[in-house]
């Protein structure tokens, strides 16, 4: 079974990314890895498993595998991640991520922070485990995807997810993603689940 490109729920997110980001980001980018897993996977035990299966099998085994199964899961709950209109955090998110952070305004403060001092390419989640928020990071193409986490947001910090848009200045792309863009609806339905996202199949 090949996996697919899921769907964008938005052409753009405004000027903090542009269509012309996502044309590359979405198009390409995430893309070339799927393209590259199903190859790697056709006729293979892999073909028939979920993705999350596909990248706990590759984790430590197979590189290749990972790095490209990993980053499509990474892409597709990168984009549900964000919206024009986030909306607010339920009742039982708000009150968690008071008892983890002290208030809204100090995870957004805390996001930027380990986002702009990860070194090189990588991921920023919110994540929970044991009925605890935290915030985490991976590298390059590592995932939360089979961490015993459950991921509730990500924010991708590769060069190629701002480049376009804000050159550079990785503070200016996650200061415009955290403070506009996050899709607090999202995380709230992850939390609700207790149970980690599944790429669609
Ligand atoms: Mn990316």
């Amino acid at each position: 079974m090949a996996f697919t490109l899921i769907d964008l729920p938005y052409a753009d997110l405004g000027e903090v990314i542009s269509a012309e980001t996502l044309s590359f980001h979405h198009g390409k980018h995430h893309k070339t890895y799927i393209d590259k897993m199903n190859a790697a996977i056709e006729g293979t035990a892999h073909d028939s498993a979920a993705l999350e299966a596909v990248v706990a099998a590759a984790r430590g085994s197979d590189q290749g595998l990972f790095n490209n199964a990993a980053q499509t899961w990474n892409h597709g709950f990168y984009w549900l991640s964000m919206s024009n209109d986030g909306g607010a955090p339920s009742a039982d998110l708000a009150a968690k991520i008071d008892a983890a952070f002290g208030s809204m305004d100090e995870l957004k403060a805390q996001l930027k922070a380990r986002g702009a001092g990860h070194f090189a390419s990588g991921w920023v989640w919110l994540a929970e485990k044991d009925g605890a928020l935290s915030i985490e990071e991976t590298h390059d193409g590592d995932t939360l995807a089979d961490s015993g986490f459950n991921p509730l947001l990500v924010i991708d910090v590769w060069e190629h997810a701002y480049y376009i848009d804000h050159r550079n200045a990785r503070p200016a792309y996650l200061d415009a993603v955290v403070e506009g863009k996050l899709n607090w609806a999202f995380a709230s339905e992850n939390l609700e689940r207790g149970t980690t996202w599944v790429y669609p199949s």
